[in-house]
């Protein structure tokens, strides 16, 4: 079955006792074993619950991978991830990088053990010479398009480069979702989410996932969801997989905003450089035509006038909410210098082009009209 359709029904069986088309959410941390050990396949909600299941399944099915593992949050995804691996052990990240990846990996896994190469550019030998800093590489951890810049990487190229150092390849696939891109057709071994954000659709819902190519490898990390135990709640999966269904259709209509509104932002005077992969001018918009269906609903957007220009544009805004997150229906606007990205050290922020007058846009499913009156008469304060 097609992508659409298994979005809707993977996960989904109607409920075999009462009929009830949209199963029930399984509100219970426990299940009664007729003898001890004899049970139907549950025994406590951290190890297992069947609404989880049902998200886990889908979220398998949509990534093209054979099994996944739902978290409490994007970060607690990621730091099963990073814990799967063992003290000594060498990670090459991005470049560019969620805020709180950046700091989950200097703050809290270098000083665990880890060692940790960042790329200075996203050009492929900058990354060959990160995985040459590190003695005993296991992990290539990729993110694309990046946050905030919105950098294309070549994942099919990288994971290969990944595979020849023998490690491990991951992919945090929050901006794109499986509907506009499957790292692992492209060669990953795991598509890491905040679910979050666009999976969840809606901005009611805080969680994380990891799918992977193979069940065997997914085992570390079911284990440690179990392990260290931080599960999604019952309600939680039921947001997500009731968000999930409408995936496709809220990402074909972001992508179309984003695109016209990326269109009339290259316009405008106020506007330095304006950041999407679905322009011309992005100078990986070759490699995310070959890897991504459309291009997305986040765009980035440097002000002429720096960190006050941007400051005031935020406040100014109407529709666009000046708020951290992304991916829900809704429009957002933040400034990651002082919001999302605060957390990586200004020298380094800047180095990376993070400037004060960076502003991201993340564009909601609003009539695009609306958006661009929103940020024209933002622009022009
Ligand atoms: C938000 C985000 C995360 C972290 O996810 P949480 O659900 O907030 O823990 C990781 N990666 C990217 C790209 C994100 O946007």
């Amino acid at each position: 079955m097609e992508f659409e359709t298994r979005s809707i029904h993977t996960g989904q069986v109607p409920d075999p006792s009462t009929g009830a088309t949209i199963p029930p959410v399984y509100l219970t941390t426990t299940f009664t074993q007729k003898a001890p050990g004899e049970h139907l396949g549950y025994d406590y909600s951290r190890s297992g619950n069947p609404t989880r299941n049902g998200l886990e399944e889908v979220l398998a099915s949509l990534e093209g991978g054979e099994a996944a593992a739902a978290f409490a949050s994007g970060l607690a995804a990621e730091s099963a991830v990073f814990q799967s691996l063992r003290p000594g052990d060498g990670i090459v990240a991005s470049h560019d990088l969620y805020g709180g990846t950046f700091r989950l990996l200097d703050k809290v896994f270098r000083p665990w053990g880890l060692e940790v190469a960042f790329p200075e550019s996203a050009a492929p030998e900058a990354y060959q010479r990160a995985f040459a800093q590190l003695k005993r590489p296991r992990l290539l951890w990729l993110e694309t398009p990046t946050n905030p810049l919105l950098d294309v990487l070549d994942i099919a190229a990288l994971a290969a480069l990944g595979k020849r150092h023998g490690a491990l390849v991951a992919v945090d696939n929050t901006f794109a979702t499986p509907y506009l891109q499957r790292p692992i057709e492209l060669g990953a071994d795991f598509a890491v989410h905040s679910t979050t954000k666009y999976l969840g659709g809606h901005s009611d819902v805080v969680s994380g996932a990891v799918v992977a190519r193979t069940a065997e490898l997914l085992e570390p990390i079911r284990f440690l969801q179990n392990a260290q135990g931080a599960v999604p709640g019952p309600l939680e999966c039921y947001l997500l997989q009731r968000g999930i269904k409408t995936l496709a259709v809220r990402m074909d209509r972001h992508s179309d905003n984003a695109g016209q509104l990326a269109v009339a932002l290259a316009g405008d005077g106020g506007v330095k450089k304006v950041l999407y992969p679905g322009l011309a001018s992005h100078p990986e918009h070759e490699i995310a035509k070959r890897q991504m269906r459309r291009f997305g609903g986040m765009v980035s957007i440097e002000l002429e006038g720096g960190e006050a220009a941007a400051r005031r544009f935020c406040s100014r805004l109407r529709v666009f909410a000046c708020a951290e997150s992304l991916g829900g229906v809704e429009s957002l606007a933040c400034h990651p210098a002082s919001m999302t990205h605060a957390s990586i050290p200004p020298d380094i922020r800047e180095a990376r082009g993070i400037t004060g007058g960076l502003v991201r846009l993340s564009v909601g499913i609003e009539n695009v009209n609306d958006l661009i009156a929103d940020v024209r008469q933002a622009l022009a304060g």
